[in-house]
């Protein structure tokens, strides 16, 4: 068997409540089909991912694996259990990547309409320049409000809305995390660790339908897009 060259971890391991319901929103259903699931069929369906690393609820790990074995994940390699925060999860996955790994990428398991071409496009940024993210220019007018009151207009030339997924070389990416465990930084993507280390990220266009499913909003927003694309 070739050595795998590209792995993907997956942070799964939100409570995420915010959705509602009791259960977390990785395993709410999306047109009878787990969200979690469905980011998992996407991602595997990509000729670049080698296998994936799924980090579950430390709860939730073994309905995790049994789900992926229902479903036939095959490219799945292992499910481990994630921490605290979000960059802590994407850590304890990292220690589980193959070391023949030499491009990891990063993507959330609440975004499911990722496509082969995206994640194609933000892989070979990073196997190029180191590492790379996608996310989507900032079109309207930017303001920075307090207690109601607008404080100051901020300049939108050259803002992204920044998504997953994002793709580094695995040791810049281990680094990255090193790093910021030492200081106690703690970000909301891991593309800022590796700013942080003042190597270039290259941003790559993104997709609106690769949002976040957080609220409720989200959840009745991703069911209309499974809806009106069919079964699919
Ligand atoms: O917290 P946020 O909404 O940004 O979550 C993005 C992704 O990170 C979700 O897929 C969530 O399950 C995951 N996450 C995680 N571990 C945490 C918190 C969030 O894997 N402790």
């Amino acid at each position: 068997m070739p050595a795998i060259t590209t792995v993907a971890v997956v942070p799964a391991a939100g409570s995420g409540r915010r959705v509602g319901g009791s259960s977390p929103k990785q395993f709410l259903h999306l047109g009878g089909v787990p969200l979690l699931v469905r980011t998992l069929v996407a991602l595997g369906r990509s000729r670049v991912i080698g296998g994936i690393v799924v980090v579950a609820p430390p709860s939730a790990v073994e309905r995790t694996r049994r789900l992926i074995k229902h479903y036939r994940l095959a490219r799945v390699l292992a499910v481990i259990s994630g921490g605290r925060e979000r960059q802590e999860s994407v850590w304890l996955g990292l220690q589980a990547v193959p070391s023949t790994a030499g491009l990891v990428v990063v993507h959330d398991g609440v975004r499911p309409f990722i496509t082969g071409a995206l994640v194609r496009a933000v892989v070979e940024a990073a196997s190029r320049f180191g590492a790379a993210a996608c996310g989507l220019s900032v079109r309207e007018t930017v303001k920075r409000a307090r207690e109601g009151f607008v404080q100051a207009t901020v300049e939108r030339a050259g803002l992204w809305l920044v998504q997953t997924p994002q793709a580094f070389r695995r040791s810049l990416l281990w680094e990255a995390h090193e790093k910021a465990r030492q200081d106690g930084f703690l970000g909301t993507d891991d593309a800022v660790l590796v700013e942080r280390l003042g190597a270039p990220v290259r941003m790559v266009p993104g997709l609106l339908e690769n949002f976040k499913i957080t609220t409720p909003d989200d959840l009745a927003r991703a069911r209309a897009v499974v809806a009106a694309r069919g079964s699919r």
